[in-house]
């Protein structure tokens, strides 16, 4: 799926609680997130963030809480109040109807509880049905229609050699924890326990006996931990050659005779195609070695926990909160569910984005945000070309492609031109597992639908109210939801050396995904092609070494440390990204279109790095801590701001800082 291969500026969790608006004052900094009792140029992110620290406790219903899950939480309560409008208006128009009717099936406890498993119990049944292994193709198609990830994944994709196309594309999948890593090594012993004992008591609240439900849940764990160890790590999977495979359908059989591929396909109503990436070839092997293996019980037995675990959350309260103590409780470290509006309106926001989206567009982001952050976006553009320009180390060559890229660009901004049209898509009230199992099969056959045609760089991979953005590769665009144009991270009115810091360290990150060491493999039209000269290619991989290296070197929380090969592109985008903010403040400064006063006391220089500082305050529970670390290519909030600023000679000046104090690295990195 293409998503995938999207970098994100940010990894959303499931975030809210109520929304305290900071105070403003005449700069834009935020004084009361200030620790001034820290030295700014011992731990930047300390001085700039340990009041806020202070301030801002964890809210028990979530793992980590930080100014993006403020933002998010705002935009939860907007997107409350449009959907409270809705279940009161469905007369209004299709779009209340159908947004209102199905925020209403979910916020109505007493019938979902009521309902308890019986709304997926045919599908259980029909699972359980299953009398031969030539019939598995055919459920497992009817699963994925759903959306459920058992075995593997099958989605359309822009081809690798030519991205203006859309072709098909299998992937590995079938994983109930959240890497490979947890069910092999030593060390996450009580996590498999716990994962095999979550398996078994949500076996028992479909009916199954104690005995019975612990061994079918050691089938199962025994089952994924065979794909886990068949399965490419995520960081090999940053690097797209190795996920790159055109194949003919014929040589994907070949690797897993027993499947019945065709079947399967036509399960899942395709377009007809005769070649598809295959991501990783080894997987699909064992995945033939696999069925073949396992006991037709057994599989059934998978297919049945995916089954139950895709709509746990969606289903009676036994069920939540067992999805709970394990998902949430023991792997992030939540103390408490979330309220259920709270779980409601995410709920709707994922299963019909476009419908809630358009309805948030017109409450929450007026026209001139678009503009004004356009704006934005052309003035770090161009600073991104005077920087390239300005690099001593790379070929006139190189260079020379760099800026066709840079110049390929393009950007989106708030909310896509065309919404989607859900009118197809069947929402009754009260049936709850019904309404998201009709969300999530139009979703995936509208994915499917593109195989064979020309891909629709118009779309957007987020839906507007999203706290985040995005960079394709594949489209060599940037994305901006409307989501986060908002206060804090954007203010129409703001200072502005502390929006540069801000939203233009945001746009800047985003623009250096096409450049990092992810990025930088595709073209200006998205094309898997290397243009880059050899010694260019030498002297860039130096570069990013010394950046792995030093985030390898930040420990979050006890015992463990970054990895700082995950983590390159996003650490890059963060080095390269403020690097470009702060270009475009000099430029303001100098030809005075910002003043050079100063407010509150703080120089634009300061201002500037306090505000990008500042939109990362955070904080987080050590489970969480832990298992990002293994899994997050984004740095804690922490070492996006001290992992950043030590390597720029710009802050330690703004500062007054001096080497050897622990904010001006001895080994400077640096690539763009
Ligand atoms: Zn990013």
């Amino acid at each position: 799926m293409w998503v995938r291969r999207l970098s994100f500026l940010f990894t959303l969790l499931l975030i809210s609680k109520l929304h305290a608006q900071s105070p403003s004052n005449s700069s834009g900094v935020d004084l009361k997130a200030l620790d001034p009792s820290v030295n700014p140029c011992q731990n930047f992110y300390l001085y700039a963030c340990g009041g806020w620290k202070t301030a801002n406790p964890i809210p028990p219903e979530y793992s980590r809480w930080g100014r993006f899950s403020e933002l998010a939480d705002h935009n939860q309560h907007v997107l409350r109040g449009i959907l409270e409008d809705s279940a009161q208006h469905l007369d209004r128009s299709s779009i209340d109807r159908k947004i209102g009717t199905f925020y209403g099936s979910c916020m109505n406890e007493p019938a979902v509880d009521k309902a308890g498993y019986t709304p997926i119990q045919p599908a259980l049944q029909q699972i359980q049905a299953i009398a031969e292994k030539s019939a598995l193709a055919a459920e497992l198609a009817r699963s994925h229609n759903q959306g459920i990830d058992s075995f593997f994944r099958f989605n359309s994709t822009p081809d690798f050699d030519n991205a203006r196309m859309t072709i098909a594309d299998v992937d590995q999948g079938g994983l109930g924890l959240p890497d490979k890593s947890y069910y092999l090594n030593e060390k996450d012993v009580e996590t498999r326990e716990k994962y095999a004992a979550h398996i078994s008591r949500m076996f028992q609240l479909i009916g199954v006996s104690p005995a019975d439900a612990a061994a079918k849940a050691k089938a199962v764990l025994a089952l994924e931990t065979s794909l886990a160890k068949a399965s490419l790590d995520r960081t090999a999977r940053r690097n797209p050659r190795l996920l790159h495979h055109r194949m003919t359908i014929a040589e994907l059989a070949a690797l897993a005779p027993s499947f019945d591929l065709k079947q399967y396909f036509n399960g899942r109503q395709s377009p007809a195609f005769d070649s598809l990436n295959v991501s990783v070839p080894d997987f699909f092997k064992t995945l033939g070695a696999v069925i073949d293996a396992t006991s037709l019980d057994d599989l059934k037995s998978y297919l049945a926990w995916n089954y139950v675990n895709h709509y746990a959350t969606e289903l009676s309260k036994p069920f939540v909160d067992a999805d709970f103590d394990f998902y949430q409780h023991f792997l992030n470290g939540a103390k408490e569910l979330q309220p259920r509006w709270k779980r409601c309106v995410q709920l709707t926001d994922r299963s019909l984005g476009d419908a809630v989206g358009q309805k948030y567009v017109e409450k929450a982001f007026p026209g001139q945000s678009k503009e004004r952050t356009r704006q934005l976006v052309a003035i770090i553009e161009k600073q991104m070309a005077a920087d390239i320009d300005s690099l001593t180390w790379m070929s006139a060559a190189t260079k020379e492609q760099a800026l066709i890229k840079l110049k390929g660009v393009t950007n989106k901004i708030g909310y896509p031109e065309k919404w989607k049209d859900y009118s197809t898509v069947s929402v009754v009230n009260d049936n709850l597992i019904a309404d998201v199992r009709n969300a999530r099969e139009f979703e995936t056959h509208r994915n499917l639908n593109k195989i064979g045609k020309p891909v629709d760089r118009a779309e957007f991979g987020m839906t507007p109210p999203t706290v985040n953005a995005y960079y394709s590769p594949f489209q060599n665009n940037i994305n901006f939801p409307a989501g986060i144009l908002q206060p804090p991270f954007y203010k129409a009115d703001a200072d502005m050396a502390v929006s540069f810091g801000g939203i233009g360290g945001v746009i800047g990150h985003e623009l250096t995904h096409g450049f990092d060491d992810q990025g930088r493999q595709f073209d200006a039209d998205g094309n898997l092609r290397d243009w880059w000269t050899a010694k260019d290619d030498e002297e860039f991989k130096k570069r990013v070494d010394c950046i792995a290296n030093e985030y390898s070197g930040f420990s979050p929380v006890e015992g463990v440390n970054l990895n700082g090969r995950l983590t390159l592109g996003e650490n890059g985008a963060d080095n390269a990204g403020i690097r470009l903010a702060f270009m475009s403040l000099m430029r303001g400064l100098e030809d005075g279109s910002i003043s050079k006063e100063k407010l509150d006391g703080f120089t634009p220089q300061q201002r500037f790095f306090i505000g990008y500082a500042q939109i990362w305050c955070q904080n987080e529970r050590p489970e969480s801590l832990k298992k990002l670390a293994r899994t997050d290519p984004h740095s804690p909030g922490e070492f996006r701001v001290d992992g950043v600023v030590q390597n720029v000679a710009e802050f330690a000046s703004a500062f007054g800082c001096m080497e050897g104090q622990p904010m001006v690295s001895a080994n400077a990195c640096r690539v763009w």
